[in-house]
């Protein structure tokens, strides 16, 4: 693993429970993996009796709670954003295997099912300040290579900014909705998904084709340090004046990818096509940059796609990343499940 240390990405993967119809249906069937929890270990079947066995920071198995998922997959990172380090935490995986379970649970009826974005919500307010500090949220779908505004529809085309210099990326166009409370967030939150699903019915296109874009920013005041204190202090020798305070900013970005299924090219054509060249393109993307980190290259990609484009302050350098790698257990996926797999390995 490589707990502690920002740049390469931490990779967690999680199987979900059959579903009803997989309990009927493959109830005369294995399930296609195998998970060893204590030794971080999944093993995936060929047939009765072999199988290929694969390694990951983390394996949570379909009884891992929410609140598990989110100490082991999210927490360090958004720790590190109170702390002033941009981080990224991203679901991958095939339509159905529990992304958006995982990543954007609202849990109203039953908190305990509450997930990621609204637990690393809770976090943030509960580390912050709100008299000194700022947490402000924008909400945009990916979709096609054009960025949507999921807090204002009629934004659907929204242009990345990055600064020559440092490298931050900006939206200028983005809304940036100011936090007050936890549930001024939840609201934010059903609003975004409303307006996702009438963005997505209007588009003809299914929500699992598009990217989900959460970005928590964090502004931060903090105290000089002691030297820059005394320094002041040097400066005028009768004056104590109270430090300049610093503003730290930093942000966290969560990330609901589009369904990494394999859309048979043969089969469709037109729209659909489009549509599949667009995923499989900024998902190879993502991929060759989480490679990259993996491997230490100086050369990290993330020109390719505005997926990558959008990410490139939030992954690599300081920044922290998390991956959590869905799948399901029926048999009858065992193919998208053993390429999902593979996806989660090259990030090692
Ligand atoms: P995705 O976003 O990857 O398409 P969803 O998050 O919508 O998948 O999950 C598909 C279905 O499976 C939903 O009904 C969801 O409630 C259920 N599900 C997913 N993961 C789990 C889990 N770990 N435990 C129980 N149900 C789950
Ligand atoms: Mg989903």
């Amino acid at each position: 693993g490589n707990d502690g240390v920002p740049g390469r990405v931490r990779v967690a993967i999680r199987l979900r429970p059959r579903n009803a119809e997989e309990l009927v249906a493959d109830a005369d069937f294995a399930d296609c993996v195998e998970l060893q929890p204590e030794l971080k270990r999944l093993k995936l079947r060929k047939n009765n009796w072999d199988s290929d066995t694969y390694e990951f920071d983390e394996v949570l198995t379909e009884f891992a709670s929410q609140k598990r998922v989110y100490e082991v997959v999210a927490k360090p990172v958004v720790e590190s954003v109170l702390d002033g380090y941009n981080g990224t935490v991203m679901a991958y995986g095939q339509t159905g295997t529990g992304k958006t379970f995982t990543l954007g649970r609202l849990g109203e009826e039953d908190t305990s099912s509450r997930g990621i974005m609204v637990r690393s919500m809770e976090d943030i307010l509960a580390d912050v300040s709100l008299e000194t500090d700022s947490v402000s949220v924008s909400y945009l779908q990916l979709y096609m290579e054009t960025i949507q505004d999921l807090l204002d529809p009629a934004n659907d085309n929204i242009s990345i900014a990055e600064d020559p210099k440092t490298g931050d990326v900006s939206l200028p166009g983005a809304t940036l909705v100011q936090i007050r409370n936890q549930q001024s967030f939840m609201e934010l939150l059903r609003l975004g998904e409303a307006h996702r699903i009438a963005a997505n019915t209007k588009l003809n296109a299914e929500s699992s084709r598009s990217h989900a874009i959460l970005m928590i920013h964090v502004k931060r005041s903090v105290i000089g340090t002691e030297e820059t204190l005394s320094n002041e202090i040097d400066n005028c020798s009768h004056l104590v004046k109270p430090s300049k305070p610093l503003v730290r900013k930093s942000k966290l970005v969560i990330v609901d990818l589009a369904g990494s299924e394999r859309v048979h090219k043969s089969g469709s054509e037109g729209h659909m096509l489009e549509e599949a060249k667009s995923i499989n393109l900024s998902l190879s993307a993502l991929g060759k940059c989480i490679n990259a980190l993996a491997e230490n290259s100086a050369h990290v990609p993330v020109r390719d796609s505005k997926l990558t484009r959008l990410l490139r302050d939030s992954f690599g350098g300081t920044a922290r990343t998390s991956l959590i790698v869905t799948i399901g257990p029926s048999p009858r996926h065992r193919g998208e499940t053993a390429s999902t797999i593979l996806f989660g390995q090259r990030a090692m």
